[in-house]
């Protein structure tokens, strides 16, 4: 994630609705990717005042408006009431009861920052609505968390920090967050839009395994007997060993948490050049922009940041901010997911 700034110069956070400094509104342009303040025009019109606008109208998200959910504005000339990313929601939670609001306000946050790296990525990106491959969203209280025919279902107890950290613990996850749960059911919609019935499947079968293996069979197997005592040597995650779809639904994710983990450090000018023993100088990575070109410098960008930072918040007393280990082969498993997004679709 990138790190703004306002025409008054003050720094603007992705999830930011007012200049601290000057005290305009502020929005994300999606179809311009910045953050931008907004002068009034009317009553529902603003002009955007980042340099990259141009001058260009906006209005703000009917779910900005109503429940001060969203932060992105929707283009003037447009004729929809929501934002880009509002568009995607099919079912979202009870509005008059206060509990289920906060969760759905936690729960967006997360889902803009999904987007900000989708968008980023260059992926396929449309709604059910106008595209029968699109995907959607569904936030309900009392149901699974899960993806089927492209709609991604969020059980919104995990919008609750306690409920969240219980089941973790009891899970033995080391890593449990909306973010994180967005991105994981977000890869299972483009396995099936990128991987399935494509000429990729083959080559996704020699690295992961089989899918067609019976799914309520390694789910049973999973949470009877847990993952097999070696999984790091071949997963990113214990969950990953679960099923050849969960390991790519994971990997997948973990994709996403290192490309915008990386663009944030770079936003803040942290590029960490570590000298490796026996003296070989790593290339620096300097890349301006969110993807790499290169796989082999995303992972050597990423391994030492991540080390810096678990080493920053041991310095805290808290958790390591990164609780992985990468294997060689869960670098393969990237490696391919890197090339499927790189690929023109
Ligand atoms: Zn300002
Ligand atoms: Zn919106
Ligand atoms: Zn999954």
């Amino acid at each position: 994630m990138k790190l703004y700034s306002c025409t008054c110069k003050g720094l603007v956070f992705f999830e930011n609705v007012r200049c601290t400094g000057c005290d305009r509104t502020l929005a994300f342009l999606p179809d311009r990717g910045v953050m931008s303040a907004l002068e009034p025009v009317d009553a529902t019109t603003y002009v955007a005042l980042s340099p990259q606008a141009d001058g260009a109208r906006y209005r703000l998200c009917k779910n900005s408006i109503e429940y001060a959910v969203c932060n992105w504005a929707v283009p003037a000339s447009s004729g929809d009431a929501f934002c880009f990313a509002c568009n995607f929601n099919e079912v979202i939670p009870d509005t008059t009861d206060p509990a289920s609001r906060e969760a759905w306000h936690r729960i967006e946050l997360n889902k803009r920052r999904l987007f900000y790296t989708l968008m980023a990525l260059a992926l396929p990106l449309l709604p059910r609505s106008v595209d029968s491959r699109g995907l959607g969203f569904a936030f309900k209280r009392d149901v699974m968390t899960g993806h089927a025919d492209g709609l991604v279902t969020i059980n919104i107890a995990e919008a609750d920090t306690p409920t969240r950290e219980r089941l973790r613990e009891n899970l033995a996850e080391h890593y449990r967050t909306l973010l994180g749960h967005l991105r994981h059911e977000v890869g299972h919609y483009y396995w099936s839009r990128l991987i399935d019935g494509s000429r990729q499947l083959d080559a996704f079968r020699a690295l992961f395994g089989d899918e067609r293996a019976d799914y309520g069979e390694a789910l049973k197997r999973h949470y009877e007997c847990g993952p097999p005592a070696d999984w790091s040597t071949r997963h990113v995650s214990a969950y990953s060993s679960m099923h050849p779809w969960e390991d790519w639904a994971e990997t997948w994710a973990h994709y996403c948490h290192m490309v915008d983990t990386l663009e944030t450090a770079r936003s803040y000018g942290l590029a960490l050049r570590p000298a490796p023993a026996g003296g070989a100088k790593l290339k620096p990575v300097a890349v301006p922009r969110l993807d790499f070109d290169d796989f082999n410098d995303l992972v050597n960008a990423w391994v030492p940041l991540t080390l810096a930072l678990n080493s920053l918040n041991r310095s805290m007393g808290l958790q390591d901010l990164y609780p992985f280990v990468l294997s060689n082969d869960a670098i393969a498993k990237l490696r391919f997911v890197h090339d499927t997004i790189e690929r023109p679709h």
